[in-house]
């Protein structure tokens, strides 16, 4: 497999070299330089294959020869050892629930994945890799739990001190083994700065090998286009005739994105459905034509609270025509509509009143976009992505439903764990004098 720079296409690197980058230097972002499309072969034994058997078969056609069969099969087993549920609401309205993970949350996809990749990269190489993490809490734990164990990777994560959830500390802060936790007396600003002036350090990285595991990571984005066909897959053994739309709850668009993705590769996606909070910078660019990045505001679906999204280059570039001949531009494959706070609320209720199902306020913004989708083509099968289990947000959907909510035993039992951290002021200097002398 070969990746391109969205800034320039004619620099093309390998998989490798993309994965332990992370990014390109010339600040553009990593993309496959073919997508296309499965065999007929492989959707007509879709049905009758697991999740992983499909991980296995998707990953294998985009990425190529990059990594050996026989190697490939059981990262890709273990990466999704989880199940992945489409639960029905309705004729019209399913739910494909993405939080059966260790983090609760769509992101243990991609956090797994690159875990994975990055470990089997690192292989030949005799020095450790140690890998920085700037977090304000969700995306943390999941890269703690993804790289947890990764023979020759060390992860360090910083976080701003009283300023995460107790739960997500908790995720943080209790694995040990090759997890550091670096508890950072300032905001979330001070641990990323300490982490940009690390990765620019000479010294500092004359003596260690370091790396990040940035979310735009194209590591990060090929596992989360798998649950696609996968959500596919169930709606027709369970006999379902109609289009199939995707509505996906919207921050950074790495998982619209990643469903463009699957519908390149052939899966017969009718639309995707961008939906968002008041940060909605996507809908409105498919509204009027105009890209208006903007400072974010806060909101109850506070992982979608972005406003610049990083994958929209991504996006463009996809829509690029010398991309695409046959296909018009972003706006005939993706719908977008925003929702505020007071709605998502109401919504929340309401599919429990009416359904019997807790909903995140994320995944509330994905129904919403899906019923207003459906207005104008009701004749479709619509999948929302459950992006985060309703007990991440537990105050806020207690609150909305006026009733407890039951806590998954997995993130139950942190709570007894005990917390290991390493307190630290916002100096670069102490953080340096720290790894420096830290031994791994
Ligand atoms: C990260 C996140 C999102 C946004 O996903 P993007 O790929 O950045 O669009 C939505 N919901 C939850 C719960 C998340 O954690």
């Amino acid at each position: 497999m070969q990746l391109y720079s969205t800034k320039n296409k004619k620099n093309l690197v390998t998989l490798k070299e993309a994965v332990m980058k992370g990014l390109p230097d010339d600040n553009g972002l990593f993309m496959p330089e073919n997508i296309s499309p499965l065999p007929e072969r492989f959707f007509k034994e879709l049905p009758g294959m697991s999740f992983a058997e499909t991980a296995q078969a998707v990953v294998t056609h985009l990425i190529g020869n990059d990594i050996p069969q026989e190697a490939l099969n059981p990262l890709v087993a273990e990466a999704f050892n989880f199940p992945v549920p489409l639960v029905q609401l309705d004729d019209k309205t399913t739910v494909l629930e993405l939080f059966h993970g260790p983090s609760l949350a769509f992101k243990d996809f991609g956090a797994r994945f690159m875990a994975r990749l990055m470990g089997y990269f690192n292989q030949s190489e005799k020095e450790r890799l140690v890998i920085l993490v700037a977090t304000s809490g969700d995306t943390g734990g999941a890269v703690a739990s993804g790289f947890y164990k990764t023979p020759g990777i060390e992860v360090v994560i910083l976080y701003p001190s009283g300023k995460v959830s107790p739960l997500q500390e908790k995720q943080l802060t209790t694995l040990g083994h090759n997890i550091t936790a670096l508890e950072i007396d300032g905001t979330f600003d001070d641990c990323q700065a300490i982490v940009k002036k690390a990765f620019l350090d000479k010294s500092l990285n004359q003596q260690l090998r370091l790396s990040s595991a940035n979310s735009i990571n194209i590591a990060r984005l090929i596992p989360q286009s798998l649950y696609y066909f996968e959500a596919y897959k169930q709606l027709q053994i369970a006999g379902n005739t109609l289009p199939v739309s995707f509505s996906v709850p919207s921050g950074n668009f790495g998982n619209l994105t990643a469903g463009i993705l699957a519908k390149r590769m052939g899966l017969p996606i009718k639309h995707m459905i961008a939906a968002t909070n008041l940060n909605d910078i996507v809908p409105s660019y498919l509204k009027k034509g105009k890209y208006e990045p903007k400072p974010s505001v806060r909101t109850i679906s506070n992982a979608m609270d972005v406003g610049n999204p990083s994958n929209f280059a991504r996006l463009e570039d996809m829509y690029k025509k010398e991309q695409c001949h046959t296909c018009d531009m972003m706006g005939m494959d993706i719908k977008g509509y925003a929702f505020d706070d007071e709605k998502t609320k109401e919504t929340v209720k309401y599919i429990f009143d009416n359904f019997e199902y807790v909903m995140d306020p994320h995944g509330a913004v994905g129904y919403l976009a899906l019923k207003e989708y459906q207005q104008m083509y009701p004749e479709t099968t619509g999948v929302i992505l459950e992006t985060a289990h309703p007990a991440k947000f537990i105050e806020e959907v207690e609150d909305i439903l006026n009733t407890k909510i039951s806590i998954p035993e997995r993130l139950a039992k942190l709570t007894n764990e005990p917390k290991t951290s390493i307190r630290m002021s916002t100096e670069y200097q102490d953080f340096k004098e720290w790894i420096s002398n830290h031994e791994f």
